[in-house]
């Protein structure tokens, strides 16, 4: 018989309970009782022991986890929606903008308050809710059959996107790989988001002061994202020249780190 004794982070710990042939329920750990040898060891205790040995602990509630990540990497502007969106068509790709899954949330609910109330002022929103927010979606993209694990690699964007992130998603995220989208020229990136802000209703791209946050703050805060992986895992690609040179040098980056099945 298994009883769930407890659950700690999504996980549950299990342990068998035998009954005994009166029926009692064994539930004292043979060192409690005083024992020092099996052979001082009454029923109980020897049950005991065993299932305090075998006390297993199952897989999470998502059994398939890690999955499988490659991290577009590099500061506001420089290029990683373009090459998500592009890269996320082919089929053993998932495309994942957290800015995007941010955007799509109700503006009126707490959260997508919460996230406004950080974007506009160029801040990066607490990580604990980012994390949060982004396996309530990662989880229910695989238990709707959006993402299989055992196949897709998922190619993040904008996540993680802090030291702490990078730690929060130690169990969630297998990386295979950063891919640092590199911008040298910073008026021109300057000018490129400014440029996105006239196309798109994004309240975050509005005004300078507030691009000039952002880049401020990634280079405080999400740049040490890099420092958290092997230098092996990262491939550094030319940002500054025309999507399509980007298109290449990425996708070289990911051969060899993602299924090669279609
Ligand atoms: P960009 O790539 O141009 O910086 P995004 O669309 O990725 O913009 O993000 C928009 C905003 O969403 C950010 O300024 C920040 O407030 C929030 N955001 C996105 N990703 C994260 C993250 N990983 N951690 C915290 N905040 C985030």
């Amino acid at each position: 018989m298994r009883f769930i004794i407890g659950r700690t982070n999504g996980e549950f710990k299990m342990r068998n309970i035998l009954l005994c042939p009166t029926g009692r329920r064994c539930d004292r750990l043979a060192k409690d009782a005083g024992c020092v040898n099996d052979a001082n060891l009454t029923w109980h205790d020897q049950a005991n022991r065993r299932h305090a040995e075998s006390e297993v602990k199952e897989p999470p509630v998502n059994s398939t986890r890690p999955y499988s990540a490659v991290l577009l990497f590099g500061c506001p502007g420089s290029g990683k929606g373009t090459q998500g969106v592009v890269l996320g068509a082919m089929p053993n790709l998932v495309h994942l903008a957290m800015g995007d899954i941010f955007r799509a949330l109700d503006k009126t609910s707490e959260i997508g308050k919460e996230f406004l109330s950080y974007s506009t002022k160029g801040l990066l929103v607490p990580d604990e809710l980012t994390v949060r927010v982004f396996r309530q979606h990662v989880d229910g993209l695989a238990t709707a059959g959006r993402v299989d694990p055992a196949y897709h690699t998922l190619l993040l964007d904008g996540i993680p996107r802090t030291p702490k992130q990078v730690e929060l998603l130690r169990d969630v995220i297998d990386v295979k790989r950063v891919v640092y989208l590199m911008i040298e020229d910073r008026d021109a990136l300057i000018a490129r988001l400014m440029k996105r802000a006239a196309k798109s209703s994004r309240p975050d791209d509005a005004d300078r002061s507030v691009i000039e946050n952002r880049i401020l703050v990634y280079e405080r805060e999400t740049h040490p994202v890099l420092d958290a992986y092997p230098k092996k895992l990262i491939a550094r690609v030319n940002a500054d020249q025309p999507p399509l040179g980007v298109l290449r040098d990425v996708a070289d980056a990911l051969l060899g780190c993602v299924s090669a099945k279609i």
